[in-house]
Parts: C-alpha cells; structure tokens; sequence
C-alpha cells in the first residue's frame, strides 16, 4: 500500500518524486518514503500478433522479471465512454509499482498499455525509472488468417474486430513519434524465434540494479 502515507495515513497516488533515494513524498507531510523506481517493460502488438504465444512461452523460462498479460484484469466496468480506459491502465500501473518493491521488474504484455499515450498519462506513471515498449507486427493477411484461427468463443473471427486489429497493426507498423516504439516483425517467423528475440529485448531493458 505505498500510496498510504506511514507517517500521516492519508492516501495519495500523486507523490513527489525525489530521485535522490528516491523517495516518495508524500504531499501532506513531506513524508519520504523509499522505494525502488525500476524500469516498465510493455510488450504489445494487435490481437493475433503473437504476444499471448510469447507471453505463454516465457513465463516460468524468464525469472529475471515478472511477467504479466493485462487482459487478466479486463473487466467491462472500465470501459466508460470517455475516460479512455484510464482506470484500467492505472491499476495496472499501481499493480506493477507494487511489485516492483519486491524487487523485480514487471513486464507487461497487451495491446492498450503498447499505446504509449495511454501510460505516459497515468498518474502511477512516476514509479517507474522507464517504461520501454516493444510491438509484435506482422503482415495483414497473417494477422486476419491467426485471428480467423481462433475459436469462436473468443469473437476474433468477426470481420469489424478483424478490421480493427489491422488498423491497429498499421499504427504500430507506422508509428514514429516519442517515446519510442520498438517493433518485432512476426509475419515469416517461427514462434520459437519471436519468443527468443523478445527475450533478448527483455534482457537488454532490465537494468537491474545490483543487490546492496
Ligand atoms: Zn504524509
């Protein structure tokens, strides 16, 4: 619970970040609350673009970080007109920033946190040392033929979800703007070689901190 001050209890997200422990403080008091500010590792790509594969793949191989896929805490309840699905991208924030205290940094799989506009607004956003972000791309026809594949339960067969996920494809294939997007192209790729290049990706954003 680190957004509850220890020394006044009062709850507050918007901390005043001092990096020379850092420190949270707390608005109320001055409080300064140490924490560990580690860096944010997003993994995204439209739906069918493989990041589920990678994600699957990778947990329980790759212990350095934790890895997470968003979907886990979809609810309906967040998808307010308007809000732009703030609430669910701030909880993830905190979620991640919690877990981080333990030591490890999280690495986030899902197509609306690779939107960087939509983390780079949160709140929560001021935990992290960085946030790097990495989309799985691939070609539209593989894209439309992985989705098409999918049971049916899962709705990714209906040709207006299949558009859409091809224009989301397109905006990561052609996005160029700050902060950074890294892309990872999946369309002739063997599973086993996506994994292992997103693995390489991980390691190279970790920044670790050594043990004191
Ligand atoms: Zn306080």
């Amino acid at each position: 619970m680190m957004n509850v001050c220890f020394q006044c209890g009062m709850y507050h997200a918007d901390k005043i970040i001092d990096p020379a422990g850092p420190f949270a403080v707390c608005p109320e008091c001055g409080f300064k609350h140490p924490f560990r500010q580690l860096p944010l590792l997003i993994v995204s790509g439209a739906s069918g673009a493989g990041k589920s594969t990678v994600c699957q793949h990778l947990s329980g191989q790759l212990t350095q970080a934790v890895l997470l896929d968003s979907d886990i805490l979809w609810r309906p309840e967040f998808n307010r007109p308007g809000t732009d699905h703030r609430d669910y991208f701030e909880v993830w924030l905190r979620l991640c920033k919690n877990i981080s205290q333990s030591g490890r940094p999280v690495v986030l799989f899902g197509a609306g946190v690779g939107v960087p506009e939509n983390i780079e607004a949160c709140i929560e956003r001021r935990y992290f040392s960085s946030v790097h972000y990495l989309a799985l791309v691939c070609s539209d026809a593989i894209l439309s033929e992985r989705l098409q594949r999918r049971p049916i339960w899962r709705g990714t067969r209906d040709a207006e979800y299949i558009d859409g996920h091809i224009r989301f494809n397109r905006w990561f294939k052609e996005y160029d703007s700050q902060p950074v997007i890294e892309r990872i192209e999946t369309t002739n790729t063997l599973p086993e070689v996506t994994v292992a290049q997103v693995s390489s990706w991980i390691d190279e954003h970790l920044e670790v901190p050594s043990d004191d």
